[in-house]
């Protein structure tokens, strides 16, 4: 990135032309509609003047120019370039000509000369293949539509052109702002992860957006995506959700309340905040009832609040008024608003509107009538408004930025660990699944608490140990990877009969070379563990064990390092979080121990990365431990 691409003095459209159906000729519209403050050229051997600009037919003679929009057959861009970078110091390319490496091995070859070529006089290219720039210096995409720009709005970068113009189409009517639009096309030279880069490291907080939108198609440098971003989503419409969510203030707490005039679409949101894990808290006490005296008849206002079909601009504005001043289990309002037709609703939104612009709490409108209050719809986001056409998705994005846990500190801090002792263990051992013994090594090394455990091979061995462990205690086979499905754990054995007769059976089981004695623990199962991804680095998983990991897939991911608060936030998004919190009157689990020791294996992982795979299926947990009782740990070199 250069200044050349992102505040040029002047830009050439090579292949600028008359015609504005063609690229050439729809990016130079673009750049004149849109008021290009310096010299704008073009370059096209037909012509002397293009939509009023002056073109030159030989390259030759144009003027040093700094940003040249090349819209032109990819086999004349070479050519075109040397000239440019030779004799016109020009130091910016976008190229939004297809016909490179997307079009097969050739292409390929000229895209790579074409990068060198750049790239020896220092100049920097987006694209090919792309639809362009669009920033407040110019309009440099061959697309529409255009967006008004706004440096509050988002940044929004898209791996691919087409569906960058999809993204703007969905977000321009519900009054999604955008500060700046590249698409990377290729990515030749320059790639999303770039852009983000650069204007993570050139953040000014004052003039800069915070919002950043990225569409990615493929992630070819993860490590440097991650460092730059945070959160990754899916559909188009998530995407547009997400980014007008973030025109609004930030969430401080999860009750919301609901203020609505009908009541299917409360409905709605209510069971797609709730699913998400956020609150619509009982509304009840002396204001709320002073606040119901003034709306009509039959209106209730528990939340959903609902004023009625029938209810006034002016009853919406009181009805905010008290969210904001005298409810304190309320930290955001979702506003319902529409019209069956009968009426304009202009008051209304101006209530809205000014309610928004002045309430300390986020207001968050959703406006279901796009076609019958289309004319009002338009006046609220002219002033500035971004909305939401519909509430579920509107729900289901809001918990999921509660949700995510924040951007990480780039010197987060995790647990210290013994890294000396695990180093030590790994380095002296093969590829494969580590012995017992090894397995303690590595989670004492890395304080994660585990169940006292003796390896024995002979029945008098066992005896003699446990007497250590003490009854009642559980017997496993040491060598087959899964113990239960050959037979190899006991459970609950109490008396040294038992011991005996189990520890005969169990040690003729196939690849059996001891038997485990651990104490018999109670608690309820948790599950943690480790995956080594290629290019990623290790993803930090939890849960709960048994049936809700294996038949619910209730687990929860995040790519290590996992700080404590990510921990924290993984283990709440659980589906079976309910049940780690204590339900029914039953006990919980120790949540903290627990978020604790994610972090341990998070920092494990990183002081071995040679874990290819961790499994602590099950830790027992309850509301005074979480320990492990099961631990399965693959190296790979
Ligand atoms: P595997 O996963 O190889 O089958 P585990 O060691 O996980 O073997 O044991 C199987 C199950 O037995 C566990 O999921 C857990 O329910 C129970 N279990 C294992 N160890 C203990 C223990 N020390 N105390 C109580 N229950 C245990
Ligand atoms: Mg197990």
């Amino acid at each position: 990135m250069n200044t050349q691409l992102l505040k040029p003095k002047s830009i050439v459209v090579v292949g600028g032309s008359s015609d504005i159906h063609k690229p050439g000729g729809k990016v130079l519209k673009n750049l004149l509609d849109h008021k290009f403050k310096g010299n704008l050229y073009v370059s096209n051997p037909k012509e002397d003047e293009v939509q009023g600009v002056k073109s030159y037919r030989d390259l030759n003679n144009l003027p040093q120019t700094d940003l040249a929009i090349l819209a032109i057959p990819a086999k004349f861009c070479y050519d075109t370039i040397k000239i440019l970078c030779e004799d016109k110091a020009t130091k910016a390319f976008i190229i939004l000509s297809a016909g490179f490496s997307e079009s097969g091995p050739e292409g390929a070859k000229l895209e790579r000369a074409v990068v060198e070529l750049i790239e020896k006089h220092n100049g920097v290219l987006i694209g090919p293949n792309g639809i362009g720039v669009l920033t407040p210096h110019y309009a440099g995409v061959f697309t529409s539509p255009i967006p008004k720009l706004d440096p509050k709005g988002v940044d929004f970068i898209s791996g691919s052109g087409a569906t960058a113009v999809f993204i703007l189409d969905l977000g321009i009517p519900v009054g999604l702002k955008y500060a700046s639009v590249w698409s990377v096309g290729n990515s030749a030279q320059i790639g999303v992860e770039e852009i983000l880069e650069y204007m993570d490291e050139n953040f000014d907080p004052e003039k800069d957006s915070k919002v950043k939108l990225l569409y990615l198609e493929q992630i070819t440098k993860p490590k440097k995506l991650l460092k730059h971003a945070s959160s990754l989503i899916n559909g188009r419409q998530e995407l547009i959700t997400i980014g007008s969510i973030f025109m609004y203030p930030e969430l401080k707490g999860k009750n919301i309340a609901i203020v609505t005039h009908a009541g299917g679409p409360a409905v709605m949101l209510t069971d797609a905040l709730e699913k998400g894990g956020l609150n619509i808290p009982q509304l009840k006490g002396e204001k709320i009832d002073e606040l119901k005296s003034q709306l009509f008849h039959g209106s209730s206002t528990e939340n959903p609040i609902d004023f009625l079909a029938t209810g006034t601009a002016e009853q919406l504005g009181l009805i905010i008024d008290y969210c904001e001043n005298n409810l304190d289990n309320v930290d955001a309002i979702a506003v319902i608003f529409g019209t069956p037709g009968l009426v304009e609703i202009f008051d209304a939104y101006r209530v809205l509107d000014k309610k928004i612009k002045t309430c300390k709490k986020p207001i968050l409108p959703i406006c279901p009538s796009v076609n019958q209050a289309s004319a009002e719809v338009s006046e609220f986001i002219e002033k500035g408004n971004t909305f939401f056409p519909e509430e579920v998705l509107l729900g289901d994005a809001l918990a999921k930025i509660y949700y995510t846990a924040k951007p990480q500190s780039a010197n987060l801090k995790l647990p210290e660990i013994d890294v000396k002792a695990a180093r030590k263990v790994v380095d002296e051992a093969s590829d494969g699944y580590l012995n017992p013994e090894k397995v303690q090594a590595l989670l004492d090394a890395a304080g994660i608490s585990r169940a006292k455990e003796l390896v024995v091979g002979s029945e008098e061995d066992a005896v003699k140990a446990a007497k250590e462990i003490g009854y009642p205690l559980v017997m496993k086979v040491v060598g087959p990877v899964h113990k239960s499905d050959v037979g190899g754990v006991v459970l609950n054995v109490k008396t040294e009969e038992v011991l005996r007769k189990e520890f005969n059976r169990m040690i003729k089981i196939q690849d059996t070379t001891g038997i485990l004695l651990q104490p018999f623990l109670s608690g309820k199962e948790l599950f943690a563990g480790a995956k080594r991804e290629d290019k990623f680095g290790h993803l930090i998983l939890a849960g709960m064990g048994g049936i809700f990991i294996e038949v619910l897939k209730d687990v929860q991911a995040g790519l290590s390092p996992v700080s404590l608060g990510e921990a924290q936030t993984m283990i709440k998004r659980l589906k079976s979080y309910k049940i780690i919190e204590g339900v029914r009157g039953q006990a919980g689990i120790d949540e903290a121990k627990f978020a604790d020791i994610i972090t341990r294996l998070s920092a494990l992982t990183e002081a071995v990365p040679e874990i290819a795979e961790m499994d602590l299926n099950p830790l027992l947990g309850d509301s005074k431990k979480v320990v492990a009782v099961d631990a399965r740990i693959r190296i790979e070199k």
